[in-house]
């Protein structure tokens, strides 16, 4: 018997980076995966490649028509969902007196709105159902304190960890666990769009900061994708029944350093 057995579960931003290897992950215990993701042929692709029930939905977070056409389409394929895991989501940096409004509301779009509507479509499924189910969002060690260049990305992080804890208090009645993975630096695509903002704000060389943040990990280097599927498939699996509203940080203790 797999953990996830039978589940269905919805993962936006999956066509790549952490989502994606979540998608691997929950496919190969059990899980029935739709790759919802605004790029929809690299979704297509990842769909193929993990084959078997896996399906890949084009989904823009920051759109309410397209989070609701995404949940009903799995919710008409499969029956119903068990698990949404909220990932898609966009970095952004730059100095406070160069913050527009146009960038933070393209962030917080994607970043809050975009996961709290998710979380909202998702619950209301899953309560109709009434078989509960799991919600797992993505926040980050940069949602627990705030960095020179990164306020708006920060507050974005921060206010996953806040709805996480709300929702969770909120839904735990129908069943529903709510709860957050705050991972710390995690190599990827991602960090190429990192690198570069640092590089035009600090005047680093390419790679440079990637490089530093790796070092300043305890664990000794960045972070993969796949040492977060661990507490990925714990959270939307039954052992994380009595857990509500909780980030647990899993960043080989960048955080406390
Ligand atoms: P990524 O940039 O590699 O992937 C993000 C995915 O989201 C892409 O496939 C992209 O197409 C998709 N996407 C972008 N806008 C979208 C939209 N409007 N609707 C639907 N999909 C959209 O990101 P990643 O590094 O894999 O990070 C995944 C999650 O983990 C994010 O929530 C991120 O904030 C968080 N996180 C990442 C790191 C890190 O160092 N990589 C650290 C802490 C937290």
């Amino acid at each position: 018997m797999k953990r996830l057995d039978g589940k269905i579960a919805l993962i936006t931003g999956a066509a790549r980076g952490i989502g994606l290897e979540f998608a691997k992950a929950y496919a190969a215990e059990g899980a029935t995966v739709a790759i919802a993701d605004i790029d929809i042929e690299r979704a297509q692709g990842a769909a193929a490649d993990i084959g078997g029930t896996a399906i890949a939905i084009e989904m823009d977070v920051s759109r309410q028509d397209s989070i609701d056409a995404a949940l009903n389409h799995v919710v008409e394929q499969f029956g119903g969902i068990d698990v949404l895991v909220n990932n898609a989501a966009l970095f952004t940096a730059g100095p406070i007196v160069e913050i527009t409004r146009a960038e933070y509301d393209r962030i917080f779009s994607i970043n809050v709105s975009g996961a709290l509507f998710t979380m909202q479509a998702a619950a209301r499924h899953m309560i109709a159902r009434g078989k509960g189910g799991k919600i797992v969002n993505m926040a980050s060690q940069a949602g627990r304190r705030g960095e020179p260049l990164v306020a708006v990305y920060c507050a974005s992080k921060a206010a996953i960890i806040s709805l996480t804890q709300s929702a969770g208090l909120n839904l735990i009645q129908h069943g529903i666990n709510v709860n957050a993975i705050a991972p710390g630096v995690v190599d990827g695509e991602h960090w190429d769009g990192v690198d570069a903002l640092f590089a035009k704000y600090e005047g680093k060389p390419a790679g440079q900061k990637k490089k530093e943040v790796g070092k300043a990990v305890p664990f000794g280097r960045m972070g993969h994708a796949s040492d977060l599927t661990g507490m990925a498939i714990f959270l939307a699996s039954s052992e994380a029944d009595y857990i509500v509203g909780q980030t647990f940080g899993v960043d080989g203790g960048n955080w406390l350093a």
